[in-house]
This record gives C-alpha cells, structure tokens and sequence, in this order.
C-alpha cells in the first residue's frame, strides 16, 4: 500500500469494494470477447484478425483488440470514470486487461501512437486520455509510446452524427505524421479509447502504410457501431 492509497482508497466503481477499481467478482461482468470472431463485424476469422471484408474496409488495419461492446454496462461505467473523472487506477485495470489481450492475441509493434487531440482540444480538456491510455500500456507491454510524431492539425465532426463516405471525408488529412522515415519498416500499435466507426483508425494507419510501416494493428478499450 503507498500512501496514495491511503489518502485515496482503491475501490471497485461497481461494488464499491476495496482492493482495485474492477473487482475480481466484478471482471466477470466485463464483455467475453471471442477472439476468433472479427472484432469489427464478429464473422468468424483467426484470433483477433480482421476478417477479410473488415481487412479490405479497414485496410491496413491487421488487426483490433479491444475489451467489447461499449453499451456492456460495467465497461461503459469503467470509460465514464476514466474520461470524466480522470480516474487513474480505472485507465490502469482497463490497460492491465488490454495488455494481456494483446499478448493473448501474440500482438507485434515496436511503438504505440496514441490517437492525437487537437492543440484547441488538448487546451480546453487538459489532456487526451487515448496518450494516457498508451501511456499506461507502454508500462505493461514494455513497448516504446510515441506522442509527439502523429498530430491532428485539423478540427474534425463528431463521427456518429455522419453517414460512411462523410466519415472517411471527415478525417481525410485531419493528421499528420513528422519523421515518417522512422516508421520504415516498424510494426505500429494504435490506441484509442473508444472506437465509433474505424475511419479515424484507418486515416492514421494509411499515414504510416504510406512512411513505409510493415504492419499496423489497433486497440482501444471499446468498440461502439
Ligand atoms: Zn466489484
Ligand atoms: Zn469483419
């Protein structure tokens, strides 16, 4: 116990009892992801790939892990508490969760890149919690983050609100990458916190596709369609 758990206890968001913030009883309310179904569309695939379909619409995205379907009550309880309230040890249980998928899914990178805010949003939030989570799962992967290569110069629409072919426009050159020539031949890890249509994912990994990346997979906490 170190003296932030005494001043501020480490208890499960959902039973309130002490120990962690997702209490071993309580893990068995979070989603039961089958790993050989696509994480995208869920036909069934090997583990943790892509299927074919997804592969072509995603393209390069290999492959996503994620801990399930946002509307699970206990996950989505889980994002609000590490989003809202910046809930620390809630963005060490969920990454400690997604780190052993990854290795579950014997997941390759050499770095993770985080999802980037804009400078405006980075100003108005305090922080962007996609760089907190990838912070987070650097420890536990021992993996190399990278924050300050990929940028989003541009504002973007809340994905939700828009039909397919406007998402992909939505997000058409919203990023961009300094020091491409780093990525040549590297293996890429991109993590987000929640991931709502794909296209944001598959915007950044053509980025790295066209610096000369050999593979590029995605993770992110929840996936919501
Ligand atoms: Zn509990
Ligand atoms: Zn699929």
């Amino acid at each position: 116990m170190d003296i932030c758990d005494f001043f501020w206890p480490r208890v499960c968001i959902n039973c309130g009892l002490f120990g962690r913030e997702i209490c071993l009883e309580c893990q068995d309310l979070l989603p039961k992801v089958n790993p050989v179904l696509c994480p995208l569309c869920k036909r069934p695939t090997s583990a943790w790939q892509l299927c074919k379909n997804c592969q072509r619409s995603f393209s390069p995205i290999k492959q996503f892990f994620t801990l399930g379907d946002f509307q699970n009550p206990l996950l989505k309880k889980a994002i609000f508490a590490f989003k809202f309230s910046h809930q620390r040890g809630v963005i060490e249980t969920l990454a400690e969760y997604l780190a052993s998928k990854l290795k579950e899914g014997r997941a390759e990178f050499d770095f993770i890149i985080p999802v980037p805010i804009t400078k405006k949003d980075f100003f108005e939030r305090g922080y962007n919690q996609s760089a907190v989570l990838a912070r987070t799962l650097s420890r536990f992967t021992e993996k190399e983050v990278l924050e300050k290569v990929l940028l989003k110069v541009r504002e973007t629409l809340p994905q939700r609100t828009l039909s397919r072919r406007e998402r992909l426009r939505n997000v058409a050159g919203a990023f961009s990458l300094k020091d491409p020539q780093k990525f040549i031949a590297k293996r890429i890890l991109v993590v987000d916190d929640v991931v709502t249509t794909g296209a944001t994912l598959k915007e950044i990994a053509s980025l790295f596709k066209k610096a000369g990346a050999k593979r590029i997979i995605a993770t992110a906490v929840a996936r919501e369609f």
